[in-house]
């Protein structure tokens, strides 16, 4: 099995130190919901904690919570409540997404407000090998203390200083050395150290939990490109001259960004879609193959004509996955083998759940065709079923979307209009109800009361509008009934 290694720079046979892989991933800041970028990050490495377990391997897998954090204070501040309360609510909205997304939970969250005693216990030590300093209260790393600063992100430190992208501090001795103890200002939460009131920085926290629960080295250390550096470039400088122990990781995996209109995803630019807004239009198998179907390193682009094909995607894998048609030639099945082989091959050449994909659709047309022709089946299906466990897919029915409110709100305003042009009487305004099935009970009254005037253009516009908002409306006997329709 070979994974491509950030910081070699080339795909490497993958060789971990035990049976047990040792697994980090950076994990969430909670102080917002999160996003489709999220949901990519933590379904490719949930992939690869389920591949390396059908591979046969223990896995150990620590993921952290950055429970204090300048965005967590800046906000819970705006808003007026307490930094607790905020992350705890968007540590369970985070919780409630992953679930799901059907991905299964790290073997432990360490959070950051719970691990100061091992943080300042890494930064003394840094401080005694002459690795850190303090300054005002605050305590510094000294990049120029090693002699490999920049090795992940393939810099030189002459060239990030020159670069002119630097924090500005009068107590550094260079303006590269980055924060590992920050003295609390006014107003902040702190915690008592060596060093006065303060809290600990960002960086610091990865090294200090990764070290305590998973060991000085670990095997897969993950997380989106945009942490390569400085995030990881300084957990490195942190582990290591803490240790004394090289490498700190063995592969560093990091995974590309989520594109929407061709810019990245992220809250400066306010183009983000929460996993929340997703899962309620799509479901977690169609996200799932939407996020696998690209290349885990490559940028993927978010679109709606993207996920609607994973939709159906999804449909046809569930529908021959779950088929039960027996063939009646038993004993003269199709040759299912190959193609978990071919799966295996794809996922063993650094995960590339792209062809993992494309041949499990290969597979599933291939069922379909030999069932037809009555040849047995059933050991195939079972088989495209424990593929698809690999890849998290559960082939259960998505719940029908959500219905935008709002919209259907519209629909009413200008239901209005036709209603007044056909002389029939309006809906007041103050009358427009907030919740579906009142707003569906008025639509359908209004389109009946249009029909009865022969009004029959508004009464096809009313269903075709409702059709944009995934709402058929079928006439029976009994009437006009409505459902919802992926
Ligand atoms: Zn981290």
């Amino acid at each position: 099995m070979k994974i491509y290694n950030t910081l070699s720079g080339q795909k490497e046979e993958f060789l971990p130190q035990g049976d047990e892989v040792k697994m980090y991933v950076c994990g969430v800041t909670p102080y917002d919901d999160s996003h489709i970028g999220h949901a990519m990050s933590y379904i490719i490495f949930d992939v690869i904690w389920r591949y390396l377990r059908f591979k046969g391997y223990r896995v150990k897998y620590v993921q952290n919570i950055t429970d204090i954090d300048d965005k967590l204070i800046n906000r819970a501040e705006r808003l007026g409540v307490s930094i607790s309360e905020l992350a705890k609510k968007f540590t369970d909205s985070y919780f409630e997404d992953m679930d799901a997304l059907n991905i299964n939970r790290a073997d432990v969250y360490p959070r950051a407000t719970e691990e100061v005693a091992k943080i300042i216990e890494v930064i003394e030590g840094l401080i005694e090998k002459g690795h850190a300093y303090a300054a005002s209260g605050s305590v510094y790393f000294r990049v120029n203390s090693i002699p490999d600063y920049g090795k992940l992100s393939h810099r030189s430190l002459e060239s990030m200083v020159s670069g002119g992208n630097v924090e500005i501090g009068k107590e550094k001795e260079n303006p590269m050395d980055f924060a590992l103890w920050k003295a609390a200002k006014p107003g902040e939460p702190w915690w008592q150290s060596p060093w006065g009131k303060g809290r600990p920085g960002w960086h610091i926290e990865c090294s200090a939990m990764s070290l305590k629960y998973l060991g000085d080295t670990l095997d897969i250390h993950g997380g989106g490109q945009d942490l390569v550096f400085p995030h990881h470039e300084n957990e490195i400088a942190q582990s290591e001259s803490f240790t004394g122990k090289k490498p700190f990781v063995k592969y560093w995996l990091h995974n590309g960004m989520v594109q929407l209109g061709g810019e990245k995803m992220s809250k400066s630019l306010g183009n983000l879609i929460t996993i929340k807004e997703a899962l309620g239009k799509y479901g977690a198998d169609a996200i799932r193959i939407f996020v696998l179907s690209s290349h885990y390193r490559s940028p993927l682009t978010y679109s709606e004509e993207v996920l609607e094909a994973a939709e159906k995607g999804a449909e046809r894998l569930r529908q021959t996955a779950r088929s039960e048609g027996k063939g009646e030639k038993v004993g003269e099945g199709m040759d299912f083998e190959s193609y978990r082989q071919k799966f295996i091959e794809a996922m063993d050449d650094d995960f590339n759940t792209a062809q993992a994909i494309a041949t499990m659709f290969d597979m599933a047309r291939e069922i379909n065709r030999s069932a037809d022709e009555g040849l047995e089946a059933g050991e195939a299906r079972a088989t495209l079923r424990e593929l698809a466990g690999v890849l998290g897919l559960t082939f259960e029915e998505p719940k029908p979307p959500d219905i935008d409110i709002e919209s259907l709100q519209q629909l009413l305003i200008s239901i209005n209009q036709w209603l007044l042009l056909a002389g029939l009487n309006e809906i007041p305004v103050d009358k427009i109800p907030n919740d579906v099935e009142s707003l569906m009970e008025l639509v359908s009254s209004s389109r009946g009361a249009l029909r009865d005037k022969e009004q029959w253009e508004y009464a096809d516009k009313i269903r075709s509008r409702l059709v944009k908002l995934k709402i058929v409306l079928e006439d029976t006997p009994k009437g006009t009934v409505w459902k919802r329709k992926r």
